[in-house]
């Protein structure tokens, strides 16, 4: 069975790489029917915080990407590490290095000054037949792992095709630093074998580590899991996306107004196709995606392209919901709800063309607020030549049947009746009733507004 896992460091926000990483882990292990799980991997503790771990755990949860197990914290699991470095000390896969540091770098420099690639030249690791040095008084040492010499290391990558890499270009990599604390690549290596990890999938950033993962898991004597290294995620001038090209946090996005199912979609769709699809629910993407479409080449950013999905699915959403999302934003603007049509109609009306909660919510604040049209516009277009017809509107505004066909139907009847065109009417009840001239169908306008709101306003103008 499929067990798949999302292993952020939390060292920042979750960002628009790592979401669509944990988005792609999640949807195969929902796929295959397997077990998702989340991993903390937090034991680089001076660029680690507990706020980028909540904010990581947020950003999880608005999308509804809900693992099955953890979640686990790497820094939580330290004696299990302990016991493996035993137990590969114990069988010889690993063993006891004393250079110091400067020693190593000292080393290291030797080769450089002779052109050589610098690599730990194997001073403290055992041979049969080698005597090793004596170990120095004191020293506490760090733990390497024996690499292979010769040979190679191979494996199929799921989305960039085989990849092989010679033994003697890795290094007998530090597992264990001398005060015992554990390293990286091999924390990893413990974790994807104790957690029986089938697939990971994980950014390109990750490709150089991996064939030191998979001598690590084989000296285990672990089962390897399958490997895909998705590309990164570029800006629209194709470099690696940053804070430049705008929101890099997913969190960012309900702060503006985006709808969790529309970065799904966008992400979704960030490396990954499905013929030409483009617009799919979660549930399709769960049950379409495979490792098969995922591309080699890096996914641009495209904002505008999630702002049209954000767009589709807001005409799509339920009012109720849009409006409670909105509710916020239009408290921070002031909005006066007394008196004022009920935010969900209003919403109603007009998401047709919003981008955004953020826009819908700023659009709809016209209902929300005293209108004051300025003074150029209304002198402009409240002319003397049209107050009788708004006198003769405000007159039967008393009586008329408050709907939206009535009140089109009266508007008709004035209009035909003072011989005018129906913008003559309609931008100056525009003005008067919302104080501008771009509002939805004013129809549906004042038959959202109540009767005497309507009348009060139409009453400053044409008492
Ligand atoms: N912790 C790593 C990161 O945040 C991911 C490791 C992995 O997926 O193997 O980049």
């Amino acid at each position: 069975t499929v067990r798949t896992r999302f292993a952020p460091s939390p060292t920042g926000y979750l960002h628009l790489g790592g979401a669509r990483t944990a988005l792609f882990s999640w949807a195969y292990a929902r796929h295959f029917g397997g077990t998702f799980i989340l991993r903390i991997e937090d034991t680089d503790l001076e660029r680690s915080t507990p706020e980028a771990v909540q904010a990581i755990i947020d950003g999880m949860q608005w999308l509804c990407l809900n693992h099955d197990e953890g979640p686990f914290y790497q820094m939580q699991r330290m004696d299990r590490y302990r016991e493996v470095v035993a137990q590969m000390l114990a069988g010889g896969t690993a063993y006891h290095c004393y250079c110091t540091p400067e020693e190593v770098e000292a080393m290291r420099e030797r080769q450089r000054a002779a052109g050589e690639k610098p690599r730990y030249d194997g001073t403290w690791r055992p041979e049969p037949g080698k005597t090793l040095p004596t170990i120095p008084e004191g020293r506490k040492p760090v733990v390497r792992f024996r690499n292979p010499l010769d040979g190679e290391v191979t494996w199929n990558d799921v989305v960039k095709g085989e990849i092989t890499i010679a033994n003697k270009e890795l290094d007998d990599l530090i597992i264990a630093r001398s005060d015992g604390t554990p390293t990286y690549n091999f924390c990893v290596a413990v974790d994807d074998w104790d957690m029986r990890i089938t697939h990971v999938i994980r950014g390109d950033d990750h490709v150089n580590n991996t064939p030191r993962q998979i001598n690590i898991l084989k000296a285990l004597g672990a089962p390897l899991p399958e490997y895909g290294h998705v590309p990164m995620i570029l800006g629209a001038d194709g470099e690696k996306l940053s804070k430049r090209h705008g929101a890099v946090s997913v969190m960012e996005y309900p702060a503006q107004g985006y709808l969790p199912e529309a970065m799904l979609n966008y992400l979704a769709r960030l490396g990954w196709s499905h013929g030409d699809e483009e617009i799919f629910s979660v549930q399709q993407f769960c049950e379409w995606f495979n490792l098969d479409h995922l591309s080699k080449s890096p996914a641009q950013f495209n904002p505008e392209k999630l702002a049209w999905l954000n767009n589709h699915y807001i005409k799509l959403a339920d009012n109720g919901r849009l409006a409670e999302l909105a509710m916020p934003v239009l408290e921070r603007e002031g909005a006066a709800f007394e008196g004022a049509p009920p935010l969900a109609e209003v919403i109603g009306l007009m998401k047709e063309r919003a981008n955004t909660i953020n826009e819908l919510a700023g659009a709809a604040m016209l209902f929300y607020r005293q209108p004051q049209p300025d003074d150029a516009l209304v002198a402009q277009h409240i002319t003397d030549a049209i107050k009788p017809a708004l006198a003769q509107f405000a007159a039967q505004c008393g009586t008329v049947e408050w709907s939206k066909p009535a009140l089109s139907a009266l508007m008709k009847e004035v209009l035909g009746a003072h011989k005018l065109k129906m913008p003559q009417l309609a931008m100056p009840l525009r003005l008067i009733i919302t104080g501008q001239l771009q509002t939805p169908a004013i129809d549906a306008v004042l038959a959202l507004f109540s009767r005497e709101v309507v009348l009060a306003r139409l009453q400053k103008f044409v008492g």
